[in-house]
């Protein structure tokens, strides 16, 4: 199958099911077009995944096209912004039909969730390697950073931590238990804060993606902003799989695993309150900003080590 013939066959579609009405154009001419409404800035941010490093060697192809997008997607969900559209450059090593079939069942699933459509790419021969750019917008001026923090804000977060690292020793697992099974969906099947992060703009002071575990990821904003950060570890939400499976070790995991997609916001407490009992709903609070810099953790038991933390108590 040559590549307009495949280009034809399995993306084309997508990009018809999708349709954005900011999208002008689609896959088929030498770009695509955008039309960024007056009053809305354009975000849009790339994410490059490759075989054997961001994913594991004979990964479900639907599954890849699904968490491929959702994790590009994520960015965008950081920023608060409306996801509009996405290019997708695809390096294969060879154009198998059924492989190609169920990532685009995939990444055509994750497009209708997120309201994100294929608006081009690019096709090449090589080792299993796919770049994602994603385009949204946010009203002018009103995009979510991560250098608003100020001392005082909460710290908030969407969701529960740890378990798509905690799924990583089962990705193999031929008949994983309904636990395993629980933690291995977090993996495979992330989901975004799309919708979140937009009912976050002009609340939050400022917000990220947790890609690579809430510690790292919370220091992002710290270092942006900066300030520093007391969190009560105690206060960190963990799913019932996750201490199931492991007990006093679910809160290091949740610390400082990655691939969970969940939201680490920072809201002053007066946004807090003006916020929607729904949206609340949605967030924990699990510390404060401080002026002082550095990352300071209460609570949790003394002598878990986590990486670059000694132990609880101690200040990085
Ligand atoms: P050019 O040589 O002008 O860059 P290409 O041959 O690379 O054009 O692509 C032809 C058309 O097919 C373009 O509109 C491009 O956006 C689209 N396209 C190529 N690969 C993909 C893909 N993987 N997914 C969606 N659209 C694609
Ligand atoms: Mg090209």
């Amino acid at each position: 199958m040559g590549e307009f013939e495949l280009i034809r066959q399995f993306f084309q579609p997508l990009a018809a099911a999708g349709g954005s009405s900011q999208l002008l154009l689609g896959p088929g001419d030498d770009c695509a077009i955008q039309r960024v409404p007056p009053g809305r800035d354009l975000v849009f941010s790339v994410d490059t995944l490759v075989e054997g490093v961001h994913f594991p060697e004979r990964y479900s192809p639907f599954n890849l096209g699904w968490r491929s997008l959702a994790v590009a997607a994520s960015d965008l969900a950081a920023m608060g912004a409306v996801p509009v559209c996405f290019t997708l450059a695809l390096t294969l090593p060879e154009a198998n039909e059924h492989w190609l079939s169920d990532f685009a069942e995939g990444l055509a699933k994750a497009s209708a969730a997120f309201g994100i459509t294929l608006a081009g790419g690019d096709t090449t021969r090589g080792p299993l390697t796919l770049s994602i750019q994603v385009h949204g917008t946010v009203a002018e001026g009103k995009c979510l950073r991560r250098s608003g923090a100020a001392p005082g804000d909460l710290v908030c977060v969407s969701g529960t931590f740890g378990d798509a690292g905690a799924a990583l020793p089962y990705l193999d697992t031929v008949k994983p238990s309904p636990l395993q099974k629980a933690v291995l969906t977090q993996y495979h099947h992330p989901q975004p804060r799309v919708t979140l992060g937009q009912q976050l703009v002009g609340y939050a002071s400022a917000a990220i993606d947790v890609s690579d575990g809430l510690l790292a990821d919370l220091q992002h904003v710290l270092a942006a902003s900066g300030v520093g950060a007391r969190v009560q570890v105690d206060e960190v939400p963990l799913s019932a799989a996750l201490q199931e499976l492991h007990g006093n070790k679910a809160i290091e995991l949740a610390l400082t695993a990655g691939d969970d997609y969940q939201l680490c916001v920072t809201i002053s407490p007066g946004q807090w309150s003006r916020l929607s009992e729904q949206v609340r709903a949605e967030l924990t609070v699990i510390g404060q900003i401080e002026a002082e810099p550095g990352l300071r953790l209460e609570g949790g038991e003394e002598g878990i080590s986590i990486q670059g933390f000694d132990h609880f108590g101690r200040t990085v």
